[in-house]
């Protein structure tokens, strides 16, 4: 633990952790210690780990990377790291994020972006480490903790472990209670980890996951022995390619890791099988209404009331004005106006419920392929390498969320899907693949994905 804090120290260029809790980390690392001398060492005793600063921690600072959140530090713990610090972890501090989890870049943070800390080669251009979860993959991948809670909502934890070669795992929506996580869109969002390889991702995820009876889509199923799944044997596994996800304009080198992917996986013996996902192509617009849409909701009670910054008016009306305003960065603004639009009166039969029957076509795709006697589905989990901090800034916000192409259908559908590396661009910047299973089926995609990575 003592040689992680100073690495977090040395690695505060990084911008990947918006506060370090060292003497919290320490006081846990005796107590870790003590246990281990008797004997009653839990999953993850004594490991140091980060924590996205969209999980609430008693009497840790919570901010969601906004300025509405100020400094407001929450009474009460997450369920998810509740589990992680009755297994043992040591917290060593909170992690960048895009502001409310809204975000490809990590840009959209109160605090700035983290920098990933791979560069193009021949370049010292820095590179974002992807988003929401940007100070999570940061982290991991540059060794200042050794794996990090993140939060998925339409590829939050998925892209940034893509951007900085590591592995994330979003589970299957209801895997992990959403108790004590700031909520963004609550039927999308799921926590999950980020770390260095597919075996701790499954080990983290074993603590991670788990019934809590105070998130109504919690679900009340025992929690495998993930760990047990990696490296077993995919012998006879039916693996799908999509054909939907072979996207125009999508770069060579990144069907080629495609089929490189497909071609390990056959190797290990498994099946390879073409397949058709019909509605993919509705799932990043039929998103982009219902996240929103949700998020309106969600972000309503930040009024200046009940939680962190307040900026004062002359009425309350104007309290709530300027409160907003001046608490919420423009991407959220944006999300919120979208959101409270296709909700409204004449509009939400147009947007909303369109979007939500759009989401059912686009579960029963993988429904269909499932009940076909598909096992896991193989696609890429980003359409591009990471990109420099700064270079998207300009461009139209669409171009942001086209970065969400291939992990957006997993949220929609509920379904798992974990982003392993699997190579690096004509740049040297890492690529990864994404596996994408039945529901409560994370064990085929450790298995699978350690033949990948
Ligand atoms: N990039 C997507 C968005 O901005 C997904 C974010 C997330 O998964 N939290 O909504």
């Amino acid at each position: 633990t003592r040689a992680y804090v100073e690495a977090a120290e040395q690695g505060r260029g990084l911008n990947a952790y918006v506060l370090e809790t060292p003497e919290i980390a320490l006081v846990r690392a005796k107590a870790s210690d003590d246990r281990m001398v008797k004997g009653e060492a839990g999953a993850l005793e004594g490991l140091p780990l980060g924590v996205k600063d969209l999980f609430c921690t008693t009497g840790v600072r919570t901010t969601a990377c906004s300025k509405i959140l100020g400094d407001f530090t929450p009474p009460y713990e997450s369920h998810v790291t509740d589990l992680m610090r009755r297994a043992g972890a040591v917290m060593l501090g909170k992690l960048n994020n895009d502001e409310f989890a809204m975000g490809s870049a990590n840009e959209t943070s109160c605090f700035g972006p983290p920098v990933n800390p791979w560069r193009r080669s021949g370049s010292d251009a820095k590179m974002v480490a992807g988003g929401s979860s940007g100070g999570s993959a940061a982290a991991v991948a540059a060794k200042l903790c050794l794996g990090a809670t993140a939060t998925d909502t339409g590829g939050s934890i998925r892209q940034p472990a893509a951007f900085t070669g590591t592995v994330g795992i979003k589970p299957t929506y209801g895997r992990c209670s959403r108790w004590g996580i700031v909520a963004f869109a609550s039927s999308l969002d799921q926590a999950g980890p980020i770390a260095r390889d597919v075996r701790d991702a499954a080990i983290m995820l074993g603590a991670m996951a788990g019934h809590d009876p105070r998130d109504s889509t919690s679900v009340d199923r025992a929690v495998p022995d993930y760990e047990a799944a990696v490296g077993r044997s995919v012998k006879g596994l039916r693996i799908g390619l999509p054909r939907e996800y072979r996207v125009d304009g999508m770069p060579a080198e990144i069907d080629a890791l495609w089929t490189r992917g497909a071609e390990a996986l056959k190797a290990a013996g498994a099946e390879i099988v073409d397949i058709s996902l019909p509605h993919t192509k509705y799932a990043l617009p039929a998103y982009y209404i219902v996240a929103p849409a949700e998020a309106s909701s969600n972000l309503a009670r930040y009024d200046g009331v009940r939680y962190g910054a307040r900026v004062p008016g002359r009425d309350i009306t104007e309290m709530y004005e300027n409160t907003r305003a001046a608490g919420f960065g423009p991407e959220v603004r944006r999300r919120i106006m979208i959101g409270a639009y296709v909700l409204s009166a004449g509009y939400y039969d147009a947007y909303y419920v369109r979007a939500q029957q759009v989401r059912t076509l686009i579960k029963r795709d993988f429904e269909t392929v499932f009940a076909d006697g598909v096992d896991a589905i193989l696609t890429p989990a980003t359409p591009s390498a990471a990109f420099g901090i700064g270079e998207k800034a300009d461009a139209s916000p669409v171009e942001m969320y086209l970065n969400d192409v291939f992990t957006v259908t997993v949220n929609m559908a509920g379904l798992p899907g974990i982003a392993v590396p699997a190579g690096l661009s004509s740049e040297g910047l890492p690529l990864a693949l994404q596996l994408v299973g039945r529901p409560f089926d994370e064990e085929t995609l450790f298995a699978a994905g350690s033949v990948i990575e």
